[in-house]
């Protein structure tokens, strides 16, 4: 017996010979299972990130295979380790050099929260300098916690209006970490 499942189609009105459904769901299937993740690994998270993308754990499983290391060809920036405050503008820098729609996950706890390094150096959570669409806890967090972040992912893009982008609260929002 196979074990591959397909994708389910989108929900919409069929019949004999049609069926219909509206854009934003298309559009949001397509993105959501054709992710490009640009991996912003900075220390140990980053070695786990590997387990995820070779063969065991696979994250390819999700369309997600074509990682990217140029901003512009990505929509998806995973950051994973300690970010000194010096990094703090490069990550800005990559995060502002990705063209909408782009997500942003920062996997365990440094990335979140500054983890262990309670101190000057250490930027204490990216959503300090960039918005942050989801989080994965854990020091190191297992593969498994990071395929789970990934498809709260997907489904935040299955589910996001092509228009999400134009709408006064997404622009308030980048107003409010500086960005026009
Ligand atoms: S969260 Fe833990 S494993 Fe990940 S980069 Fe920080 S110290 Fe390393």
């Amino acid at each position: 017996m196979s074990d591959i499942q397909i994708v389910g189609s989108p929900a919409g009105v069929e019949g004999a010979g049609f069926f219909a459904t509206s854009l934003d769901k298309a559009v949001g299937l397509a993105r959501a299972n054709s992710l490009w993740p640009l991996p912003f690994a900075t220390s140990c998270c980053g070695i786990e990130f590997m387990a995820t993308m070779a063969s065991h754990y696979d994250l390819s499983r999700f369309g997600a295979e074509r990682l990217s290391f140029s901003p512009r060809q990505a929509d998806l920036l995973m950051v994973m380790g300690t970010i000194a405050k010096k990094m703090g503008p490069v990550l800005r820098q990559v995060y502002l050099q990705m063209a909408e729609p782009r997500w942003v996950m920062a996997v365990g706890a440094c990335a979140s929260s500054g983890g262990i390094f309670d101190t000057y150096s250490v930027l204490q959570g990216i959503d300090e300098i960039i918005p942050v669409d989801v989080y994965v806890p854990g020091c190191p967090p297992r593969p498994e916690a990071i395929i789970d972040g990934f498809m709260q992912i997907q489904n935040l893009v299955k589910t996001e209006s092509v228009r999400r982008r134009e709408t006064p609260e997404y622009q308030k929002l980048l107003a409010s970490y500086g960005i026009q």
